[in-house]
């Protein structure tokens, strides 16, 4: 397909961003990237992707490029407090068809999907006023330069500012949870996703391959301690399996609270929200990138399929995006709500039902974008 005359802005260069400058870039668009941060700003984590971000990687011809990183993931382990087996997600089974299960170091991700977004990302660039036109909009920056665009897509994160200089939203909400996150390397053998479910708390344990482990933590709350790594001591001090092994290595911890986002319509003109700006949900399904990375795909092939026509693009693709990012936000959800149920009426379930139970919160991401 030849170049297309539709001029596009794609602001935020995170996963969504970068994931749809590679999607309209292969469509035959030639889209511009702005990112507020100077380049390689990312801190250590890691990140899980369940079965369905493989299968949109592939739809974005970067599978061969990620295949080679991280931790093939076969097996989801759910453990109680103690590290006693509660119930096990067979996700080779589960996502037979759509593609593998990965963990991998966040950055390592980023790497590929900038390499494949194909073009340049101006850097240290923010948006300072959107000018929504009768068909484009116009663009000033924080430098004080201006442009005009047929289609800006808003993919600055959950707090994006795309979004309210479009108004079409305010800021996130409080999902209720605090989370933290590290790598460990020198840690004990472990092998598999490992998560063990207390008391309104849990902790998770991934390879990500090269020894490192990627541990992931939350509790119920809405306020990041100042001590994050003395915080995961005191709650998981007591927790059985790798977790005091892990918690001897610990250093860097990451701490954040969830937030969520929740919008009636995702764009205003020309203007589009995509990723977390559109439809940020609290981490617990691993979905994130999978959503962002299946809006991209998505994009590029409504905007492809209405030719020039950008609204019919845009309300063709909010309709076959909203009943998937639904679905995560809703068993979303409810897997947050069982952390209220007390673990001795819980386990008992999950050791009967569990592995049946968590991975029917997936069942509607298994079939067709
Ligand atoms: C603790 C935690 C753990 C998680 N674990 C997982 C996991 O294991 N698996 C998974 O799939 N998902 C996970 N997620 C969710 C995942 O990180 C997000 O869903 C995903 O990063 C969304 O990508 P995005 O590009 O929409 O937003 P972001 O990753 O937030 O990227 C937005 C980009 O826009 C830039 N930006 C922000 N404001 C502006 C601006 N004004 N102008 C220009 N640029 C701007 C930012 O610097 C950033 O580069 C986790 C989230 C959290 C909080």
């Amino acid at each position: 397909m030849g170049g297309s005359p539709l001029r596009i802005l794609v602001v935020g260069a995170g996963i969504a961003g970068l994931a749809v400058a590679r999607a309209l870039r292969m469509a035959g668009f030639r889209p511009d990237v702005t990112e507020r941060l100077p380049p390689g700003e990312h801190a250590e984590t890691g990140l899980y992707l369940p079965g369905n971000a493989a299968r949109a990687l592939c739809r974005l011809d970067l599978d061969g490029p990620v295949r080679p990183l991280g931790h093939v993931v076969h097996r989801q382990r759910f453990l109680d407090a103690a590290g006693m087996p509660l119930c096990e997600v067979d996700l080779d089974a589960l996502w037979s068809g759509v593609g593998e299960c990965r963990a991998l170091p966040r950055t390592e991700l980023h790497r590929v999907l900038l390499t494949g977004a194909g073009g340049a990302v101006r850097h240290d660039t923010e948006v300072r006023t959107v000018d929504l036109l009768p068909r484009s909009v116009g663009v000033t920056f924080v430098d004080g330069t201006t442009a005009e665009y047929d289609l800006v897509v808003g993919a600055d994160g959950p707090r994006s500012s795309i979004r309210a200089l479009a108004a079409l939203g305010g800021p996130p909400r409080p999902a209720g949870q605090v989370v933290y996150r590290a790598v460990v390397r020198d840690g004990p053998p472990v092998a598999e996703w490992t998560a063990l479910l207390g008391q309104r708390a849990g902790f998770l344990v991934v390879p990500i391959g090269a020894g490192r482990l990627h541990c992931y933590a939350d509790e119920a709350g809405t306020t990041a301690p100042a001590d994050p790594a003395g915080r995961l001591r005191e709650l998981f001090g007591g927790y059985g399996g790798p977790v005091p092994a892990v918690l001897e290595v610990l250093d860097g911890v990451h701490v954040g609270v969830t937030e969520e986002v929740e919008l009636g319509c995702w764009s205003r003109g020309r203007v589009l929200l995509v990723g977390d700006a559109a439809h940020a949900t609290a981490p617990t399904l691993s979905q994130g990138a999978a959503m962002a990375l299946e809006d991209a795909v998505v994009l590029a092939e409504s905007l492809r399929a209405a030719g020039n026509d950008v609204e019919a693009a845009l309300a063709a693709y909010e309709s076959r995006r909203r009943p998937r990012t639904r679905w995560v936000r809703d068993r979303t959800r409810d897997r947050n709500r069982t952390r209220d149920v007390p673990p001795a009426l819980r386990d008992p379930l999950l050791r009967g039902r569990g592995g049946r139970i968590f991975g029917e919160h997936y069942r509607l991401l298994l079939g067709p974008l």
